[in-house]
């Protein structure tokens, strides 16, 4: 092996090689030269190697770092999301959910009132990513501040909306006989009723209609007269519809349904005649809201043009059957 070689040197007084051997100073001089460069270049290396890498633990550190920044940015973008989100919907209630629904609007001071003092985020102040920290944390707060405001907001609305459902269901709305048939004489008052002869007012909206037609409940409820008159309806039938709602139809030939039954929109409650105080084949239709007479055409749910709004006004206004 070439390092065991022993080395010769020419011994020029005796013209021999003599095995050369160097003295033990010599062997340490060499030795402490061998040791200083070599800890220069680890150190050199290490120096190298840190300022192009890291130490092994830093390097590991920067990455999390990176890491947690990089989630820190998808986190900011839900953030945004969620805020669109929760503004949009605050949005659709107050201008829409509770308008509709005659409720107040929650006021928008409320909405965006205080997320808690500056005490709270104290103890991430002091850190080199503190803004971060504490940016993020003020926005998760406010978040669910936000979502408590309208989650609480919903639970006020959801009774009221559904109770909404069951009163649209019961209020009178629709035509109380088939559309085509056309309108008789309007709520408004006679000089001369034409039975009677003498002036009277007209509580009701009549339709013109051949013997036999259906007679349609026009909302749900419950009825509460179902028979003969005394005031001069003829056979008639009277549904009380909650919400303060009563409606009465008159002059039926048939009566098909009896006190104390349960009806909804659309039920067929007899057949229209000519019964009682009438002088020809008609149903008369009365709306009454809280014991107060109220023109029914404000209950149909058509959307009359003005063409039709006026054929209407004639028909109300030219002669007509009866009570
Ligand atoms: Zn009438």
């Amino acid at each position: 092996m070439l390092m065991f070689r022993k080395k010769y040197l020419l011994d020029r007084k005796e013209l021999v090689y003599k095995e050369y051997r160097l003295s033990l100073k010599q062997k340490l001089a060499r030795l402490s030269i061998v040791l200083v460069v070599s800890v220069i270049l680890a150190i050199g290396y290490g120096m190298v190697f840190k300022y192009l890498f890291g130490s092994p633990r830093e390097k590991k550190l920067q990455s999390e770092l990176d890491e947690i920044k990089y989630k820190y940015d998808l986190m900011a973008k839900d953030f945004e999301t969620i805020d669109l989100k929760l503004a949009t919907i605050a949005t659709a209630e107050d201008n829409v959910y509770r308008p509709v629904f005659d409720m107040e609007k929650i006021p928008s001071s409320f909405r965006q009132s205080g997320y808690g003092g500056t005490k709270k985020y104290a103890d991430l102040e002091g850190y080199e990513n503190s803004d971060i920290l504490i940016g993020a944390t003020k926005k998760v707060d406010e978040l669910l501040r936000r979502t408590y405001i309208q989650s609480r907001s919903f639970d006020d609305i959801i009774p009221v909306a559904s109770d909404w459902k069951n009163k649209l269901d019961h209020i009178p709305y629709i035509r109380p006989v088939n559309v085509n048939i056309p309108l008789g004489e309007g709520l408004k008052f006679r000089e001369k009723h034409p039975v009677l002869g003498t002036p009277r007012w007209h509580h009701g909206q009549d339709f013109t209609a051949p013997s036999g037609t259906d007679v349609f409940a026009t909302g749900a409820g419950v009825v509460t007269r179902a028979g003969w008159s005394p005031f001069g309806f003829g056979n008639m039938v009277e549904i009380d519809h909650g919400y303060g709602f009563k409606t009465i139809y008159g002059h039926l030939r048939t009566v098909y349904v009896s006190a104390g039954q349960e009806v909804v929109r659309g039920d067929t409650l007899g057949l229209s005649g000519s019964t009682g105080i009438s002088s020809g084949p008609h149903l008369h239709y009365e709306i009454h809201y809280n014991g107060m007479i109220k023109n029914p055409l404000y209950f149909f749910n058509d959307e009359l043009t003005m063409e039709e709004y006026n054929e209407m006004i004639s028909v109300l206004n030219s002669n007509s059957v009866d009570n």
